[in-house]
């Protein structure tokens, strides 16, 4: 990955981001309406785990679905991957796993799953899980129903949902070739530093987010904000969205409450420990590294 992360534009100005797990490829066609089919590929979740047969991690078998005897109500279509049509399903919290398959977390599957399988995997879960969680109608409480033609569950009062996701933004502040990474005050002292992300607030661009966050979590103003990538996150459905910015005035104040440590690394400087690879966060990391920066040891 590194800095070819970005990759070429792709079909219709698309970006392929090669090494972003997450992304579904281009031939991926999404379908709101279930199609009738004997043996789809089945994503069938319990909770955030993820039916696969244990001895080589693929997707359960017709067979195995069955005797899962799933209720009609909670299987959603997904859409078409390489002509092979995939749906979704929830099952209880205590549903037990046929022979020879398990419930496995969706993150535990990084690396150990068919990787393109694993983006359908990431949109089946935020389709489960949205669907799971608007059986009953939050306006009025009466039960909900799949709108015809739509990814959306209507009630008979006439309140839709539709599948909500989370925009996030997420921030590399530069200071000539230098790069702000912080550290959480969720991870321990010496552990991993990232650039800055927070959620959205209503009425906000993200420019207006990336502005408050930064302000807000270090003390600094930056300027010159430039559009990175983006990054479907399924834990639940939030859409990342990454930029990379100029230092433009303040000194480094940490907010207590979210950020333990936040510090400039420049060129020759040694790395802290950094996200995974498979986050957007990495990639931005990657990118933009200051010249001769040297790896965390291990
Ligand atoms: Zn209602």
């Amino acid at each position: 990955m590194g800095s070819d992360w970005r990759g070429t534009a792709g079909v219709a100005g698309r970006t392929d981001y090669d090494g972003n797990v997450l992304a579904t490829p281009p031939t991926f066609q999404s379908l709101a309406e279930p199609i009738a089919h004997d043996a789809p590929h089945a994503f069938v979740f319990r909770g955030g785990e993820l039916l696969v047969r244990e001895a080589d991690m693929a997707l359960p078998d017709a067979a195995a679905v069955k005797a899962l005897a799933i209720p009609p109500a909670q299987v959603f279509p997904v859409g078409i991957f390489e002509r092979e049509y995939c749906s979704t399903a929830w099952v209880a919290k205590d549903a037990a796993a046929p022979p020879g398959h398990a419930f496995r977390s969706l993150r535990s599957l990084f690396g150990r799953f068919d990787d393109r399988l694993l983006s359908v995997a990431g949109r089946a879960f935020q389709i489960v899980d949205w669907a799971r969680n608007h059986r009953f109608c939050g306006a009025c409480g009466k039960p909900m129903a799949p709108l015809a033609g739509e990814r959306a569950m209507r009630c008979e009062c006439g309140h839709v949902a539709y599948p909500r996701i989370a925009p996030a933004m997420m921030v590399l502040v530069k200071k000539g070739e230098a790069i702000l990474l912080a550290r959480n005050v969720a991870v321990a002292p010496g552990g991993r530093m990232s650039a800055l992300a927070g959620f959205l607030e209503p009425g906000e661009s993200v420019e207006d987010a990336i502005h408050r966050e930064v302000h807000e979590e270090v003390g600094l103003f930056v300027k010159d904000l430039r559009y990175f990538a983006s990054q479907s996150w399924p834990f639940p459905g939030s859409l990342m969205i990454a930029f990379t910015a100029e230092y433009s005035g303040g000194e480094i104040r940490v907010d207590p409450a979210e950020i333990a440590e936040a510090r400039w690394f420049g060129p020759g400087e040694r790395l802290p420990e950094l996200p995974p690879a498979q986050s957007i966060s990495r990639a931005l990391i990657e990118a933009n590294l200051p010249p001769r920066a040297l790896r965390a040891a291990g």
